[in-house]
């Protein structure tokens, strides 16, 4: 299982991971990349890994639990 962030203090509001995994992230009021409520764990996504390369700062975590 993995367990999916993302660190607003690095993000820049790009939208990558939201159009990467759309199951996974979406960007809140102010642009900014969020992980949607109760997918915190990837809910099994292919696209993770995608999303976390497509994230140009990195601000997109995926660590395996
Ligand atoms: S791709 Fe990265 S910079 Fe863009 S919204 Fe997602 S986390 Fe933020």
């Amino acid at each position: 299982m993995s367990r999916v962030s993302v660190d607003t203090d690095v993000c820049i509001g790009a939208g990558q991971c939201a159009l990467t995994a759309p199951g996974v992230f979406t960007q809140d009021e102010d642009g900014f990349g969020a992980v949607l409520p109760g997918r915190e764990d990837g809910d099994g996504s292919p696209l993770l890994r995608e999303a976390a390369r497509a994230c140009p700062v990195s601000a997109v975590r995926v660590e395996e639990a």
